[in-house]
């Protein structure tokens, strides 16, 4: 976890917003190797393990883990860098999922990105360009934080997709499977056999508190 992006994190409760206080116990290059995330509204503690912060202490259930696939890791990278636009600029990314998996794909291709892979697969480290977190149903991130975001289809639910599009910044690109429906807030820009690509509208911040299903 490293440590400068600590300011972006929300409580993924529904309350109101706050910085997180980090504690570090073990630190390495700025990255948090342990320690804890501590939600001062609340007093919800979140662990840092091996470089991983866990958010899914927050009550709600994560979402249903993926089938693993063998996946060319190098391929799925460079297809989120063109389709999110990473060539240039800095920010922060989030890859989330199958996506997650990429994350020292994406970070080396867009030098000055960092990566929050959320919810990897299989083994990816933390540092050099790439924090981790666990996520519970929704993204603990704070409003306007991210500059683009990747989600997977085990996270395209109506939560996740819902704190996603709030933690974009206004114009951020999503890039989610074809067959999920556009969350609110976002327009098409392109799409494929396998994916879809939105822009958020500059119009409004969505809330994170749960909307009732239809
Ligand atoms: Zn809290």
């Amino acid at each position: 976890m490293f440590i400068e992006i600590v300011d972006a994190f929300r409580c993924p409760r529904a309350h109101e917003l706050m910085w997180l206080v980090a504690s570090a116990d073990r630190l390495e290059d700025r990255d948090i190797l342990a320690g804890e995330l501590g939600c001062p509204v609340c007093g919800a503690r979140y662990p840092i393990v091996d470089g991983i912060a866990d958010f899914r202490g927050a009550g709600a259930p994560p979402p249903p883990a993926a089938q693993i696939l063998p996946t060319d890791h190098g391929a799925r990278g460079l297809r989120a860098a063109a389709l999110l636009g990473l060539t240039d600029g800095g920010g922060l990314v989030v890859l989330a999922g199958e996506w997650a998996d990429a994350a020292h794909d994406v970070a080396a291709l867009a030098e000055r990105v960092h990566v929050l892979a959320v919810d990897p697969l299989g083994d990816v480290s933390s540092g050099a360009g790439v924090s981790i977190v666990r996520a519970p149903d929704v993204l603990p991130l704070r409003p306007e934080s991210v500059r683009a975001l990747a989600v997977d289809a085990a996270h395209a639910t109506e939560r996740f997709l819902a704190s996603s599009v709030a933690a974009l910044r206004p114009s951020g690109r999503l890039l989610l499977p074809v067959a999920s429906p556009l969350p609110d807030g976002v327009v098409e820009r392109a799409r494929d056999a396998h994916d879809r690509l939105g822009e958020k509208q500059d119009l409004t911040t969505l809330e994170l508190a749960p909307r009732p299903l239809r």
